[in-house]
């Protein structure tokens, strides 16, 4: 058995909204900045400060002894790439980037790919579908439904274009911790799945891969890669389930919704 699914009052849910809004604001900063030439450094450092001068902590910074506060992943890196004065963007990469923060007791986690000038439609298109199947699982993430159609909604997608689904890292409830009960699979698993209730937290953040599904972790500990070392892509919403559609607490000002999850 796993551990217990808290489930959070409307005014921790606000909480939750304020924290995961430092956390889009900062990414849609980054968005705006991010251009070739540019270090990963830099860019943690200016999230850093932005969420500080919002009253914010920075949630992945000291984790399990992660030296920054942004994960950011380049090409075939999937996740937990550590940022660094030496590693410099270039045109043609894309930059996975993913921020928490902890803002009054509750926490917000969201990340975005993003492209760095012009790159190839392959990839583009690796970005577009990934980003579609985080909101069709958000889509799923309804009272009534168990948590296995959220995560059979990514799969289902992105198995459309023959990319691989990362099974070794998952999405998670969130809240008080950074990571709550449920795990958030992105593929379908045998066997019972928790139902939905209202006052559930998830962050849902599909891992997609050009090539197959495998991965391992560098010798830095950390920074996961595909084993193809074909290109990946991370995008990450933390949700409420309420009733009716699910509330994106790390919504972007910029973002555009498909229709069907507009409230
Ligand atoms: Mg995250
Ligand atoms: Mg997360």
């Amino acid at each position: 058995m796993g551990k217990a699914i808290i489930l959070k009052s409307a005014s921790e849910v606000e909480r939750m909204y304020e924290a995961n809004q430092i956390v889009a604001s900062t990414l849609s900063l980054l968005q705006e900045r991010i251009e070739p030439g540019l270090s990963t450094w830099q860019m943690d450092h200016w999230a850093e400060k932005y969420c500080r001068n919002h009253g914010g902590i920075p949630a992945f910074k000291g984790y399990r002894g992660f030296p920054g506060s942004l994960c950011v992943s380049i090409n075939e890196q999937v996740v937990h790439g550590i940022p660094s004065k030496k590693v410099k963007v270039k045109e043609g990469d894309v930059i996975s980037i993913d921020f928490g923060v902890k803002l009054n007791g509750f926490y917000g986690d969201s990340a975005i790919t993003l492209p760095v000038g012009v790159i190839k439609p392959e990839i583009k298109k690796l970005l577009d579908e990934t980003q579609q199947s985080l909101y069709k699982s958000i889509a799923q993430a309804v009272v009534g439904n168990r948590l296995d159609d959220v995560s059979a909604a990514v799969e289902n997608h992105v198995t459309l274009f023959g990319y691989g689904v990362v099974q070794q890292f998952v999405g998670h409830g969130i809240g008080r911790d950074l990571h709550e009960a449920p795990e958030v699979p992105n593929y379908h698993r045998d066997g019972a799945s928790p139902k939905l209730h209202e006052g559930m937290t998830i962050a849902i953040e599909p891992m997609i891969n050009l090539g197959t599904h495998e991965v391992k972790v560098l010798r830095d500990g950390w920074t996961v890669i595909t084993k193809d070392k074909k290109v990946s892509a991370h995008f990450e919403h933390s949700i409420a389930v309420t009733q009716g559609k699910a509330r994106i607490l790390s919504l972007r000002q910029s973002e555009d919704l498909p229709e069907y999850l507009l409230p």
